[in-house]
């Protein structure tokens, strides 16, 4: 016990002595770890922080004080000192996404969208982006913190969640999941009368009938924004109700779908039609931001744990079925295209907003409202183009023998 003590003591010196003068040493924690992307709201530090919070911010701390201060979090710092964090380079990385984010941030081409008030009065120059890693280390340029409801960004999400109640059979015994090759509030089913996938709307609408089925609404809504919580590492989701009761307002061609796949017998046994349609129209004013959609992101390419808290939200089977989806289905009729030149899952909405999966690396969000004619975010599509021009984080980039000049700024496991 002791010997482990002291090894302990060891362990927590060697650390201390990289942080250099005692004296400043907090100071010079807070730094270190920033300057990797671990920020002071990080839920991970908590325990750090209250050791300080005890003392004055100019006290010099003895070094058992310093000790319990960093014994909490001994492994985050000593991976982030010995560069094994996913990105050791993290400032550099984050220099070439400011310089992209720059770059795109001068596109003006695109319209927002206007099929309902609330979403066409939205100022069109807004553009933030935010990334975050399997490991928690956090990048954000400009309106990263300005809400903007999730829309079709929910879609994936919303699945996952009918997935881990349901299981994949069930779930795909009422939704298909090819790509329907048609827009995605077309009225069509595919050839069994089913719809083709959870991120059309149809698929989306026949999503929502599976999760929680016999709760009441309020209980319903309540459950998925709980999730939205964990996904984000305890941030709280908002909610518009005035995008929620436009989109009930103008939403004629959902409940044509609805009624449409009544009609065909798609929903489970028992199934409340409007209401469903009204859940289905509660999520899609779930209020999210980058910073929050970029760590809902970063849970997905971390497998399901949330990174910042270390939890389990969502099975690894679920995850892995939902990438497979957005990768086929996530970007309307962009989709194939997509995945050919960007090659990476993602799912993006009408009001902007782009949530894109880098696996095991990292997860980022964008938002502009201006869209392309297909419906999804110009300066969106630029950003992810421009960061797979540089990085070499398109899916089939790193095949065995490629001599792509692209950059890896991930920390290598294997030596080939
Ligand atoms: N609320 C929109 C609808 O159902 C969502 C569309 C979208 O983001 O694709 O029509």
């Amino acid at each position: 016990m002791e010997r482990a003590d002291a090894a302990e003591d060891a362990r927590l010196r060697s650390i201390l002595d990289l942080l250099g003068d005692p004296r400043r040493a907090r100071h010079a924690l807070g730094e270190a770890l920033s300057a990797h992307g671990i920020h002071a709201d990080d839920p991970r530090l908590a325990a750090t922080q209250q050791v300080f919070a005890r003392y004055p911010d100019d006290a010099a701390l003895d070094e058992a004080t310093l000790f319990e201060a960093i014994r909490p979090n001994a492994r985050l710092l000593e991976r982030a000192f010995l560069g094994e964090l996913v990105i050791p380079d993290f400032a550099s990385f984050t220099t070439e996404l400011r310089d992209i984010f720059d770059e795109t941030r001068a596109l003006e081409d695109g319209e927002v969208a206007t099929y309902i008030p609330q979403l066409a009065r939205v100022a069109p120059g807004h553009y933030g982006v935010s990334a975050c890693t399997v490991d928690g280390q956090r990048f954000s340029a400009g309106d990263s913190d300005v809400d903007f409801t999730a829309q079709s960004c929910m879609k994936p999400l919303n699945y996952c969640f009918a997935l881990e109640e349901n299981g994949e059979d069930e779930v795909h015994r009422i939704i298909g999941r090819e790509p329907s090759g048609r827009g995605f509030n077309e009225l069509t089913l595919n050839k069994e009368n089913r719809p083709h996938n959870p991120m059309i709307n149809a698929g989306a609408i026949a999503t929502c009938s599976l999760i929680r089925r016999g709760a009441s609404v309020a209980d319903r809504f309540d459950h998925v924004m709980e999730q939205w919580r964990r996904l984000t590492g305890g941030r709280k989701a908002g909610f518009s109700n005035a995008v929620y009761l436009s989109e009930k307002d103008k939403g004629d061609r959902n409940y044509a779908l609805g009624y449409f796949m009544k009609e065909k017998r798609v929903f489970p046994e028992g199934t409340d039609l409007l209401q469903t349609l009204e859940f289905y129209f509660q999520c899609c004013s779930i209020e999210t931001s980058c910073e929050r959609m970029a760590l809902v992101a970063a849970t997905l390419a971390n497998g399901g744990i949330c990174p910042m808290t270390g939890e389990r939200v969502l099975r690894f089977s679920t995850v892995r079925s939902c990438l497979s989806l957005m990768y086929s289905c996530g970007m309307y009729d962009f989709s194939g295209e997509f995945a050919f030149t960007i090659g990476l899952p993602a799912k993006s909405g009408v009001s902007g907003g782009l949530m894109v999966v880098v696996p095991n690396v990292l997860g980022f969000c964008t938002w502009s409202p201006r869209l392309d004619p297909l419906g999804n975010s110009v300066r969106g599509i630029a950003f992810c183009k421009e960061l797979v021009g540089r990085f070499n984080f398109h899916n089939y980039d790193d095949l065995v023998g490629s001599l792509d000049a692209k950059r890896d700024p991930r920390r290598r496991m294997l030596l080939r």
